[in-house]
């Protein structure tokens, strides 16, 4: 088959730009990718043909800027701009200003955006195609007194929406005709600030709901399928955790009246591309044909189109590009099948027992299985490789992971499995409350609505404490006994130093804000010792660098992270002689903070070394420890190996830079 283009323009970044350009090299389409400050060395911008720097890390500083993203797709000769999902993906006035330019939208039409792109008129619309409509007001007077009567009339509790609202933002439920006029307030004030606009709709709050999609998809003659349903409904603040197809307990009937709406709703606005139908659906008495309402429709590619793909065996960003092109829908409907299950969870730099706090910071470890538990298939979106950083300007998704399998039972413990042998070190990430989920007995049996998560939000968000046994491991590699042939760690540097000689070596971990000490002591055959002034027990372990150690843990600067059951136990590893820095010669030198024994010396005058690296080890007080590098510099004299040293001898001095 031809390619549908010769070049792309994807307006976006991180997983999504970086799927899109896979589709389009498996097609013969050259990319160009748009990137900012922040991005320049990023994923999506290393995947591409072509990068074009569009300005500032804020987003509204470049990825906003649709003339910008135009300029620099007409600069580099690209047809087509794909605009992924966010960013300006349903800005109806860009696409007008994309085609005026000459170029294609890989999306819809603006007026299809338009017709869909306020909720109420979106709910009128569909109400006059037909869909059945959530319950509720969905017009355009907007008097408090007015809005109240209605919210009785619909009978509490409610739910006020801002008409322009996504993300699940500026929405407020309201229990009591008390509390309405306040919380309208609120709802208005965070509409305005978050879409400049602060019109609402109110809606019946339906009671223990589920939200049941379809995936829908048009072309430009006439053609509308919809490739199956996906359920969001473990959501937390209404915002999707994990999505799934096809949904739970879904039959036939059922199935049959929602993509028989959803295709109408399709058609309704001669809907062209890839779009989603979202319903809510009161499940308190099973799946129930009049007891599904339409919501909105998001007229992009959704975050969560991975599972359709897997269940369907089709590329859904092949479909939008052969459709923007002008082709027709590659298969009719009766030849798009169902096969399996899939899952996706989306993996957040974000600190779920803290509230759920965004996290930022750099990846220093990162490592996803390498192969999907047996009879079940995997897929990692992400947009970021080890040592890249998660920053504050955009959404802290780090991936999405996306695993198939022939039943639901299967792929869920294929998830949970994935979950819990991902690694990542540098930031704290959502993946222990992930793989808890995916383990929750409510949730494996499909009985899952959109409040599951909050009720159970606790257990589900509590880490077991890190065990003695972990923490001395901890301690242990703090310590950098048993490093051997670690080539890119501060340890490394201990290679050779193996007939390691039987004194205690102190270490000082931090786990949170507790200091705690420990002494490690070498035994026989690789294993060591950890004694911890928080237990009474000592610790044996083979050394985290021979073959018989099983544990899995990362080092990064100042750091370890203990990787265990899906749980990552992270300590922060307080160089105890940073102090030994010499203050008046600025950092240019390091001293002696006791009197001691330069037992082992591993750097030499002339070398370069880095911030962390260990340079010599000092036996004092019938312990050792290790003297690493402050700085990175160059070694202009270090003190001789078996030298005494007193408190204050210079150990190292760098030259001056
Ligand atoms: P979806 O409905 O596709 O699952 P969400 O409901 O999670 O997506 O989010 C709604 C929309 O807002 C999506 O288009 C999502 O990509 C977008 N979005 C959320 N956060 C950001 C962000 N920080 N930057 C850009 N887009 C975002
Ligand atoms: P957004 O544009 O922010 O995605 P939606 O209208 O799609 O807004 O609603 C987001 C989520 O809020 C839904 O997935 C659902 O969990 C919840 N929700 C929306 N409408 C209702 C309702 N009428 N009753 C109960 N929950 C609702
Ligand atoms: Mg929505």
């Amino acid at each position: 088959m031809n390619p549908p283009f010769g070049k792309i323009l994807i307006a976006n970044r991180g997983e999504i730009a970086c799927r899109i350009i896979r589709t389009a090299h498996k097609l013969g389409v050259k990319t160009v990718a748009v990137y900012s400050d922040a991005d320049a060395k990023s994923l999506h911008v290393a995947m591409a043909d072509e990068a074009v720097h569009i300005g500032a890390s804020p987003v509204a500083e470049s990825y906003l800027i649709g003339e910008r993203i135009i300029q620099a797709a007409k600069a580099t000769g690209a047809e087509a701009i794909h605009p992924g999902y966010g960013f300006l993906s349903e800005n109806p006035n860009f696409v007008e200003q994309v085609v005026d330019a000459g170029l294609i939208f890989i999306g819809p039409s603006a007026a299809s955006i338009r017709a869909m792109g306020l909720k109420d008129a979106a709910k009128r619309l569909m109400e006059k195609a037909g869909v059945p409509v959530v319950p509720g007001y969905h017009g355009e007077a907007q008097e408090l007194v007015l809005l109240a009567g209605k919210a009785h009339d619909i009978g509490y509790p409610v739910l006020i929406k801002a008409r322009a609202g996504g993300g699940g933002k500026g929405m407020r439920r309201v229990d009591s005709p008390d509390d309405f006029a306040e919380a309208l307030a609120g709802a208005k004030r965070e509409a305005k600030a978050a879409f400049g606009d602060d019109a609402v709709l109110i809606e019946k709050y339906v009671e223990k709901p589920r939200h049941i999609e379809v995936q829908v998809f048009g072309d430009n003659h006439g053609n509308a399928v919809h490739l199956f349903e996906r359920d969001c409904s473990a959501q937390r603040r209404h915002q999707k955790v994990i999505e799934e197809a096809p949904a739970p307990g879904m039959t036939d009937e059922m199935r049959t009246a929602m993509t028989d709406a959803a295709v109408k709703a399709a058609k309704a606005i001669s809907y062209s591309g890839a779009g989603t139908i979202e319903f809510i659906v009161d499940a308190s008495q099973g799946l129930r044909t009049d007891r599904f309402w339409f919501m909105e429709m998001n007229t992009r590619l959704q975050v969560e189109h991975p599972v359709t793909e897997m269940i369907t065996g089709l590329d859904l960003v092949e479909w939008q590009l052969r459709v923007a092109a002008g082709e027709k829908l590659p298969l009719s409907q009766d030849q798009i099948a169902l096969n399996g299950h899939a899952f996706e969870a989306r993996l957040y730099a974000e600190d779920a027992s803290k509230g759920f706090l965004p996290a930022i910071g750099t990846l220093h470890h990162l490592a996803f299985p390498a192969t999907a538990p047996a009879g079940t298939a995997m897929r990692i979106e992400t947009g970021v490789r080890a040592g890249d950083a998660i920053s504050p300007y955009y959404d802290p998704m780090i991936a999405k992971i996306v695993v198939h399998a022939a039943d639901r039972a299967t792929a869920l413990d294929a998830l949970a499995q994935v979950i819990d042998e991902t690694e990542i070190a540098g930031s704290v990430t959502n993946a222990a409350f992930l793989a808890a989920l995916a383990r929750d007995a409510d949730f494996a049996v499909g009985d899952v609505d959109t409040g599951l998560i909050g009720r159970k939000q606790h257990e589900l968000t509590t880490l077991p404490p890190a065990s003695a046994d972990t923490i001395s491991l901890a301690a242990l590699l703090a310590s950098g006994a048993g490093a051997v042939e670690m080539s890119e760690d501060p340890w490394s540097t201990l290679t050779g130093y193996s007939h390691f000689h039987p004194l205690a070596r102190s270490v000082t971990i931090g786990m949170g804000d507790t200091a705690i000490h420990a002494s490690v002591v070498p035994l026989e055959n690789s294993r060591f010792a950890v004694k911890l002034d928080v237990s009474d027990q000592t610790h044996e372990h083979a050394s985290p660098f021979s073959e018989g150690f099983a544990g899995r843990f990362a080092i990064w600067p100042d750091h370890v992270t203990i990787f265990e059951n899906g749980n990552a136990y992270t300590f922060s590893v307080p160089d105890p002689f940073a102090a030994a820095a010499d203050g008046e010669a600025g950092a240019s030198s390091m001293r002696a903070p006791m009197p001691g024994l330069a037992k082992l010396v591993m750097a030499a005058k002339g070398d370069a070394v880095t911030k962390g690296q260990a340079l010599l080890i000092l036996e004092a007080m019938k312990m050792e420890h290790t003297i690493s590098a402050a700085h990175d510099g160059v070694i202009e004299d270090i003190v001789s190996q078996g030298s005494q040293v007193t408190d204050g001898t210079v150990l190292v001095r760098f030259v001056e830079q």
